[in-house]
């Protein structure tokens, strides 16, 4: 394959055949459940997922590994199909079963899959991803660390979000420059806060985090076209120090800032 379409589709296989189990562990496949994988490469995942779900699907844009996959495992469904423009929403759990998402997704475009995958909490059991190690970190932080930021809010709205595994440049052929992460995410039964308008409340998040060194009330006023006295009295008011910085609020102190703009 030319360097530069493997390049463009993120692709670095997995060599470590105990690294593929214990992501798959991750989400425990039963006969029961269906398992859609992202990206299955070169099968790496694949065989592992066959192996212990009941129905894989696996969704693949790279058309002469579509055409391997289909021979390899004839018992699963390989699609020719993007995994960002996926309707996720409308993914059909098994009766009795969990519908589970796994992949080591492509670095390129692994934020784009993600925040697509993100929006369906409710046809979505369980998750385990793959992606470089700095996006997993930011995924997961917490308030007050520095990598935490409006990707770590927007996917701990809906779900519970775990960082996993940590793999080496060297378990993959060819090795990435970057080390990668497996995350686990598991949706919450309920919103972490209930939200009257999750838009406004997006658009706050980005705002207060697109300039992180300024105080949040300077932050939003910059970001949203408002008055500093404005952004100063909706933080007041939801009991929030103006002065403070993004990276210091939690979801819930979010929320009631965006509910006061
Ligand atoms: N799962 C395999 C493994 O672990 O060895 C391959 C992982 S490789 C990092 C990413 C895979 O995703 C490649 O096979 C690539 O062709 C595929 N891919 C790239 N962009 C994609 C997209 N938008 N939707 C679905 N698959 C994609």
């Amino acid at each position: 394959m030319p360097g530069g379409k493997r390049h463009a589709l993120g692709q670095h296989f997995l060599r470590d055949a105990g690294m593929a189990r214990a992501i798959v562990d991750l989400v425990a496949p039963t006969p029961a459940d269906l398992a859609v994988e992202i990206g299955p490469g070169q099968g790496a995942l694949t065989g592992e997922l066959a192996r212990r779900a009941g129905r894989v699907l696996a969704l693949e844009v790279d058309r002469v590994l579509i055409e391997r996959l289909r021979v390899a495992f004839p018992a699963i469904e390989v699609l020719a199909a993007d995994a960002r423009a996926w309707d996720w929403t409308s993914l059909a759990r098994p009766a009795g079963g969990r519908a589970l998402v796994v992949g080591n997704l492509p670095y390129s475009v692994g934020t784009t899959i993600l925040g697509a995958l993100v929006r369906a909490p409710r046809a979505i059991d369980a998750m385990a991803l793959m992606l470089q190690r700095e996006v997993a970190e930011r995924v997961a932080a917490a308030p007050g660390s520095k990598t935490y930021g409006s990707l770590s809010v927007h996917v701990q709205l809906h779900w519970r979000v775990e960082l996993a595994l940590r793999v080496p440049p060297g378990a993959f052929r060819p090795p990435p420059k970057v080390e990668s992460a497996v995350l686990r995410l598991r949706p919450l039964p309920a919103p972490r806060v209930d939200l009257e308008d999750e838009q406004r409340f997006e658009a706050v998040v980005r705002a207060a985090f697109a300039q992180r060194r300024k105080t949040l009330a300077n932050a939003l006023a910059a970001g949203l076209g408002l008055s500093v006295g404005a952004t100063r009295e909706a933080a007041t008011s939801a009991g929030v120090d103006p002065g403070r910085r993004a990276e210091t609020l939690n979801i819930q102190e979010f929320a009631e800032v965006a509910r006061r703009l």
